[in-house]
């Protein structure tokens, strides 16, 4: 009898473990809520095991690839972004490793959207009104009011999976649309939503002809009330477009003082000291952010300054945080078992064992014919 497959999970990631071990596979969960020091992953990859899950907490790189020369098969990344991962390294040891793409992507436009009408409408300030009995008489522009999302303008920074998702919820909302994105338009999906959007206007059902296009970032920033974020972080070098403080103090500066920024790609691709800089002293109205560049957020961050609490929403990075999406065992639903498909592909030699086939591994190009 053949050895089991044995795979190592730096967090639980529910009820697709069992699905493993129903296969067959011998594996091993970290027990605690917090990710495992490297340390301990990189003993785990020395005992020999066949494949790593990980998350966006783990750093992986050649130290890991290193400890795993010779057994170590796969990494599966229980995340769409794979910033942790080193992907030069990857390729150099010819470790395939795969991500949960498309699965989230509903869930994170849905948040991107949610969170920016709870910065544009005031929600957090409303509701603390209320719990904190300041709620004193109804009147028409006291204490404060919001601003509308319904007809104004986005800007819409990165049109992948995510973006162009958060574009077909903002033209539900009568949205005009500014598109970016220096490496990839999907001019056919524009054109389909500014037909949806003719024929919306046509037969009565938005007062407004509203319009998408796309344009360069200095357009699409000097004209936006809002401006949401969905690209990978790509470093210098990593990318010929990076994001690594793609939001800074000049980028800042050319957006209206009225619009709101809101972030659930990856917290570098803002510089948050310019950010609180930019919310202090008023160069934009607000911003609603799911992602830093420390997690979890710390105590001293900038971000927490209460001078503009009423206007800088923080979440936990959470814009995945579904049931369904991070759960579910099917991977045309959920990350986990998305997850585990990409691992079982790689581990089970699916697509007649071809790499470059598996629709779950980033990092094809390694193993290209
Ligand atoms: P994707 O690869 O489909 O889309 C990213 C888009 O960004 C691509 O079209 C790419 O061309 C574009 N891009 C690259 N460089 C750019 C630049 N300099 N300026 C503008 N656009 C640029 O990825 P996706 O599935 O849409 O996910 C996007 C990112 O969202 C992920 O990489 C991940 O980091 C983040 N994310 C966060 C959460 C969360 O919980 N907050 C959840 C899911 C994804």
């Amino acid at each position: 009898m053949s050895k089991p497959l044995r795979v190592f999970a730096t967090c639980d990631i529910g009820e697709s473990i069992k699905l493993l071990r129903d296969r067959g596979y011998e594996v091993e969960v970290y027990p605690a809520p917090e990710a495992p020091p490297k340390k301990l992953i990189v003993e785990k990859i020395q005992s020999g095991i066949d494949g790593l899950i990980t998350t966006l907490r783990d750093q992986v790189d050649a130290e890991l690839f290193e400890a795993g020369k010779g057994t170590l098969r796969v990494v599966a990344q229980y995340a769409v972004g794979f910033d942790n991962i080193n992907r030069a390294d990857a390729n150099r040891y010819q470790i395939p490793f795969t991500n949960t793409a498309d699965v989230l992507t509903e869930a994170t436009a849905e948040f991107a959207f949610f969170i920016m009408g709870d910065l544009a409408r005031r929600l957090w300030s409303a509701e603390h009104l209320t719990r904190e009995n300041k709620w004193g008489f109804w009147h028409p522009y006291l204490p404060f009011l919001g601003d509308e999302v319904t007809g104004k303008t986005i800007a819409i920074i990165g049109t992948g999976r995510i973006g162009l998702a958060m574009i077909q919820k903002c033209a539900g909302f009568d949205m005009n649309i500014l598109s970016y994105d220096p490496a990839y338009q999907n001019h056919d999906y524009i054109k389909a939503i500014q037909e949806t959007n003719d024929l919306r206007h046509e037969r009565g059902i938005c007062r407004e002809r509203t319009w998408i296009k796309y344009v360069n970032l200095e357009d699409a920033l000097a004209n936006a009330d809002y401006v949401s974020v969905h690209v990978p972080l790509l470093r210098a070098g990593e990318s010929t477009t990076p994001t690594f403080h793609l939001f800074n103090e000049e980028t800042f500066r050319k957006m209206k003082r009225t619009a709101f920024l809101v972030n659930t790609s990856r917290g570098p691709v803002v510089d948050e000291a310019a950010l609180a800089k930019a919310l202090r002293e008023r160069w934009i109205a607000g911003a609603a952010l799911d992602v830093y560049e420390r997690e979890p957020l710390p105590p001293d961050s900038p971000l927490r300054d209460p001078a503009i609490e009423d206007r800088c929403r923080l979440y936990p990075h959470f814009a995945s945080a579904a049931k369904i999406t991070r759960l579910s065992t099917d991977p045309d639903r959920g990350m986990a078992g998305r997850c585990v498909q990409g691992l079982i592909d790689v581990l089970e030699k699916n697509y007649g064992g071809d790499m470059a086939k598996m629709p779950y591994v980033v990092n094809k190009e390694a193993f290209a014919h």
